[in-house]
């Protein structure tokens, strides 16, 4: 019988071995960048075609490669960056498994121009599944120019397990992020599609965090700063209130490499406790610098694993830096709004001498039951008087046990409805309806059992929410077009998730032109949505839909949308304004909470208020 055993053939060997390095277009341009910080690059300029599946091509103005070296650099095992196994405890450059290229080179079409600065000529190489095709000099820039085409062309159920070109290039840009907030000092130039999609230019940390993730972030941003004999901590938190729902902007770097770690990501967390709820997540972007001999790199093949020796001891710096910056900033928890002690302030605002009354100011031509929105009236939305035409609900069982009122009528003037609502015999006329407004924040108001307290933005987030989502589940709305076209900007992130939302926004109303770049012109709003406001209420919209757990997309647009709608409402409002918006939110099917589930009304038992006064 016949030996059986064999050497698998070296281009199969290395396409095994490559799907442990190049999972995803993202995974070369992780292993490209890398290349180019290691070999000191300044100047970096990514390009991607087709989310990388086309082409991805890294160049930089780094130390280049001499004619032997980038042959010698696509063998496996082929690096210049240890010699010994020594040298692997000493590690400060990113790469060094010398297996990236070789991986890469398995498993697409690649082609290098290199030039030192010292060399008059550089070198061109080009390689195809491991096969050198060309090798010939070359004129170019001094640096390296990498060009990855046809990703995966030789295994095609690899090709296939790839996801939408959006996810894809959601985690190229995850590790261009991850890149570039650990190396403000290098600039990076990225393009997607023959279009320029950032520039981030040489910086320091706070503002290339900005550059990535929004200036408003930027500017709620507080340093932390520690330090002890094996480790010094340095980078940026954000204050309670940039706590999101999910924890994409969470980063932590040792030396300069971006690592994940749960016990360090909680000790932060704790340092937060009583400041943000347990579901939510704050930003941070720490940076930690100690001895390599003091970390163990070499413990995940993608090396986002890190170990540190004295673990326990960084944990407890880690906590107390944060929490000592969060102290030194004054970071006190949120007010909240369920706490006895706050209402007893709020009523004492409301019984002060200089709370005005306010007068009655009715609009004579309003008809909150016009069915279609006022489409071409510039001057209605949200910062203006109300104007929000509801779906039609019968759905109030709640709100009559409230008030203890008759069922309502569609057909009959919202005010009117508030009223009814409001008033029976033990009322007197001149009591039913009168609504006041506190501290801007607040709509007090008075039914059958007790008194209500509405907190405005939460409710109005709820009236928006309900009714974008009635208006996304059926047919495209009306559209008011803006007078001049507004310009607006985003950052390359907010571009992306705009981008992919842009058809619902289109369904909305809202009629946004992609301009190029990350420059997006709106030419009309809903009618809910004013043009002047348009500018924050979509940038805030970006942030909350990101942050948004909904699986359903209309869901989750309704929902960032209202949110977003609601915090530019006009904080002043009339009787007749506060009225309608109450008739308003008890249309809604769920008008005990706003729209994120918040609670949006409180109710103050008139049998509890007497037992105050007399217990
Ligand atoms: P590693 O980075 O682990 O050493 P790679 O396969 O990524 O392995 O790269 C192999 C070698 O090729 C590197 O050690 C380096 O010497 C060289 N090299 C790769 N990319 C560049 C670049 N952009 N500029 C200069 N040299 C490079
Ligand atoms: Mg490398």
């Amino acid at each position: 019988m016949s030996d059986i055993i064999h050497l698998l053939p070296d281009s199969v060997a290395n396409q095994i071995a490559a799907g442990e390095v190049v999972q995803r277009p993202a995974s070369v341009v992780k292993e490209l960048l890398e290349n180019a910080i290691d070999a000191g690059a300044t100047d970096i300029t990514i390009k991607i075609v087709d989310a990388g599946r086309t082409l991805i091509q890294i160049t930089d103005n780094g130390d280049g490669m001499s004619e032997t070296d980038v042959r010698m650099a696509f063998e496996r095992h082929a690096t210049s960056k240890i010699r010994n196994a020594e040298d692997i405890f000493a590690i400060t450059s990113m790469g060094f498994r010398g297996e990236a290229l070789a991986s890469i080179a398995a498993v697409s079409h690649v082609e290098v121009k290199t030039r030192r600065p010292d060399d008059d000529c550089g070198t061109r190489l080009v390689i195809k599944a491991s096969e050198v095709e060309s090798q010939e000099p070359v004129s170019c820039a001094v640096g390296t120019s990498f060009i990855v085409k046809n990703l995966f062309f030789n295994i095609p159920a690899r090709r296939k397990f790839l996801k939408t070109n959006q996810t894809e290039q959601k985690f190229i840009f995850n590790e261009i992020y991850q890149i570039a907030l650990a190396h403000c000092g290098v600039s990076f130039t990225i393009y997607t599609d023959e279009n320029l999609f950032a520039k981030y230019p040489e910086t320091n940390l706070k503002q290339r965090i900005g550059a990535i993730f929004g200036r408003k972030l930027e500017t709620q941003l507080l340093p932390i700063e520690g330090q002890t004999s094996i480790v010094a901590i340095h980078g940026f938190v954000g204050t309670p209130e940039t706590a999101k729902k999910h924890s994409y902007l969470q980063y932590l770097f040792v030396n300069q490499r971006f690592f994940r770690q749960k016990n360090f990501q909680a000790a932060i967390m704790r340092a937060y406790q009583n400041l943000i709820t347990a579901k939510d997540y704050p930003p941070f972007f720490v940076f930690f610098d100690i001895n390599p001999a003091h970390i163990d790199v070499n413990i995940h093949p993608t090396k986002t694993e890190i170990k540190f020796v004295e673990e326990y001891n960084v944990v407890q710096l880690l906590e107390a830096t944060v929490k000592h910056s969060l102290g030194k900033n004054n970071v006190v928890p949120s007010l909240d709004f369920s706490d006895e002690t706050n209402y007893s302030d709020l009523f004492a605002t409301a019984a002060g001498r200089d709370v005005k009354l306010p007068s009655l100011d009715i609009n004579p031509h309003y008809n909150p039951f016009e069915s279609s929105p006022k489409s071409t009236s510039a001057g209605s939305g949200i910062g203006g008087k109300s104007s929000f035409s509801m779906p039609h609900k019968q759905s109030t069982q709640n709100w009559e046990q409230l008030f203890d009122a008759a069922p309502r009528q569609a057909a009959i003037p919202i005010q009117q409805t508030f009223r009814s609502a409001l008033n029976n015999e033990e009322h007197s006329q001149q009591e039913t309806g009168m609504c006041m407004q506190i501290q801007k924040k607040y709509i007090l108001t008075q039914g059958k059992t007790g008194l209500m307290l509405i907190d405005i933005k939460r409710a109005h987030s709820r009236i928006l929410y309900e009714k974008f989502l009635a208006q996304l589940q059926c047919t495209k709305q009306l559209t008011q077009r803006t007078i001049v076209p507004i310009r607006i900007e985003t950052t390359a992130h907010e571009m992306s998730v705009l981008q992919e939302i842009l058809p619902q926004l289109a369904e909305l109303g809202f009629e946004i032109e992609h301009f190029g770049n990350t420059t997006f012109v709106i030419h009309g709003t809903p009618a809910d949505v004013e043009a002047v406001q348009v500018e924050g209420i979509i940038h805030q919209c970006i942030a909350e839909y990101e942050e948004g757990k909904a699986v359903n997309v209309h869901e989750r647009i309704a929902l960032a949308l209202a949110k977003s709608a609601a915090l530019y409402r006009n904080p002043t409002m009339q009787p007749d304004e506060m009225q309608i918006f109450i008739a308003q939110l008890f249309q809604c099917s769920e008008h005990n909470l706003s729209a994120d589930g918040k609670r949006a009304v409180v109710l103050l038992d008139y049998a509890e208020i007497f037992k105050k006064f007399n217990s």
